[in-house]
């Protein structure tokens, strides 16, 4: 499989978009203004000489430099389309096992070398850019320890090297009749120890549990030493250090190897969806349907405003016309759609969902959610060609809170750029519940701006405005995408100085000479985003 450099997902996928979706963006937010993108040749020619002499631990290749100095958040695109990144690894270090690893880190703590961790690069949250510093900075690519290294199918874990991607580590366990059933929108090119080390939450957590719950034990290697944390189901031996490397961010050290818990493949996954009249029904559907104990798969509920646009992206012009039709004899104008899967408890579940109001379920629209559940990402790069951004940002909150956080992101959103007169849709999702809550997933879109510049102040503006909205409406800066250096700013409201004063001082005690990801997770003064 080709990567592409600058954007998302293989170079063998390239979808277009719908006529009607963009005559629907046009009218909604003006003209898309294409920027262009600049050649890998062209990029290339603006990265440095590398501070680092050659050695057999690391490579000094330009490309590969290029290729890991950043991740996929919308920053990150719009320097890899200028073909401008600002600051690059000095080396890209891919040890092969354990011992390689162990003799590259005592070399940087030695040395005095900055590392950053890196897994598949699909940060969103510019966990993985390069800060400025005096210091040489390498990038530690676990590409090559990807391999399943020991199955226990009494105890039902697996122990794999921690930067094997979605698809191998699935393709290892499906072979041997298991699953994890992590699949974030990310799975084709993330990897576990990514994963754990960002809280990472998959489409089908209500079944399979989020990573943290998938997450039993493995190994760390600090600045100095190899931290191996054994697994036990369940211990009351004082604190849980699994919780240190969860969310960790490549601060503390560097995940070698993870043991998840691992399940047999279901009998049976029967994914459908279901569109309600009315929105504020529809939540109420879902948040019983969870309280309630029916073990449903996933649910996922679109805003009527998303599931226009989704429909919009997903049918063809007179597929949708035909869809608008019967659900306005149904009496839903203003439709809201759930996917949801149900395994056994399928009918006791859209019986549930037709007591508040489903009048559609069909798993036709379910299955071709299933089988296009990765593409989306790839629509991406479709947009950029027709002048527009698109960017996600996310949160959870209790349900009490949920209508309340979820107005007030979408409106700080779109009005902000009203300074410019420039509007922005912006829709959200319900994307993972729980008894006590819910998670928020937000899409938003606008055309780029005059240039490049000009592109990222707006979503700077965008970005501020909705993640201070976030913290201040009680809901958390992130459910599943971290804190990289994007949401670091905001960690202090959410955390209070009690905490945030703990984790600093957990970082000073792994890493008392800030070598490893400084800037990310917390806030560095002398770094750059
Ligand atoms: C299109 C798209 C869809 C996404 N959908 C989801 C989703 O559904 N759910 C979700 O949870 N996230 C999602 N994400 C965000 C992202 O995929 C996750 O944060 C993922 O967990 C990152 O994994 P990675 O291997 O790419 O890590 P990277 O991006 O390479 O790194 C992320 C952080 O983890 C650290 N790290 C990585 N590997 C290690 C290691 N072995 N040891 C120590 N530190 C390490 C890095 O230093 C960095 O701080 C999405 C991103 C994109 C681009």
């Amino acid at each position: 499989m080709e990567r592409r450099w600058n954007g998302w997902g293989r170079t063998d996928v390239a979808p277009t978009l719908p006529d009607a979706a963009l005559s629907m963006l046009q009218a909604r937010l003006g003209d898309g203004v294409p920027l262009g993108e600049a050649t890998l040749e062209q990029a290339l020619s603006h990265v440095p000489p590398s501070r680092l002499p050659e050695s057999p631990h690391w490579s000094l290749c330009p490309e590969l430099r290029l290729r890991h100095a950043r991740g996929q958040s919308l920053p990150d695109w719009l320097a890899l389309k200028s073909g401008q990144l600002g600051h690059y690894p000095d080396a890209v270090a891919q040890p092969g096992n354990d011992d390689e690893l162990r003799t590259l880190m005592d070399l940087a703590y030695k040395e005095d070398l900055v590392l950053i961790p890196y897994g598949g690069g699909t940060s969103v949250a510019g966990h993985i850019n390069v800060p400025q510093s005096e210091r040489p900075v390498i990038t530690l690519s676990l590409a090559r320890m990807n391999r399943l290294l020991h199955l226990d199918p009494v105890s039902q874990l697996a122990t794999f090297g921690a930067g094997v991607a979605g698809p191998d580590l699935e393709a290892a366990l499906n072979a041997q009749g298991y699953t994890l059933g992590h699949f974030p929108q990310s799975f084709e090119l993330s990897t576990l120890g990514g994963w754990v080390a960002s809280r990472s939450s998959g489409q089908q957590s209500l079944t399979y549990g989020r990573i943290e719950q998938l997450f039993a034990g493995g190994v760390m290697h600090t600045l100095t030493d190899r931290w191996v944390l054994p697994t036990v189901p369940a211990s009351a031996a004082g604190p849980d250090w699994r919780e240190t490397l969860l969310g960790s961010e490549g601060r503390l050290g560097v995940i070698s190897q993870v043991t998840v818990r691992i399940r047999p493949l279901p009998e049976q996954e029967r994914f459908c969806t279901s569109v309600f009249k009315d929105y504020d029904q529809a939540v109420e559907a879902v948040r019983t349907l969870i309280q309630n104990g029916l073990p449903a798969g996933m649910l996922r509920l679109s805003h009527p405003e998303e599931t226009r646009t989704q429909l919009a992206l997903a049918l063809s012009a007179s597929k949708k016309q035909w869809l608008d039709r019967y659900l306005s004899l149904r009496g839903a104008h203003e439709p809201a759609m759930l996917v949801w899967e149900g395994g056994q408890q399928f009918g006791a579940i859209r019986r549930h969902l037709n007591r508040f109001g489903a009048v559609m379920h069909s798993r036709t629209l379910g299955g071709h959610w299933h089988k296009k559940r990765f593409h989306a990402p790839y629509l991406r790069d479709a947009l950029w060609q027709s002048g527009y951004c698109v960017d996600t940002l996310e949160t959870a909150t209790d349900w009490s809170n949920i209508e309340r956080l979820r107005r007030a992101i979408e409106q700080s959103l779109r009005s902000a750029l009203a300074c410019e007169d420039q509007p922005v849709l912006a829709f959200t999702h319900i994307s993972h519940v729980y008894r006590q809550g819910a998670s928020l997933y937000t899409t938003y879109l606008f055309p780029c701006g005059q240039g490049f510049e000009h592109t990222l102040l707006r979503w700077r503006r965008m970005k501020h405005a909705a993640s201070s909205v976030i913290v201040e409406h009680g809901g958390t800066i992130s459910h599943q995408h971290g804190v990289g250096r994007d949401h670091a700013p905001y960690l202090l409201t959410e955390k209070g100085p009690v905490a945030q004063g703990a984790l600093r001082e957990l970082c000073d005690h792994f890493d008392p000479k800030a070598q490893l990801n400084p800037g990310a997770l917390l806030e560095e003064p002398q770094c750059e985003a």
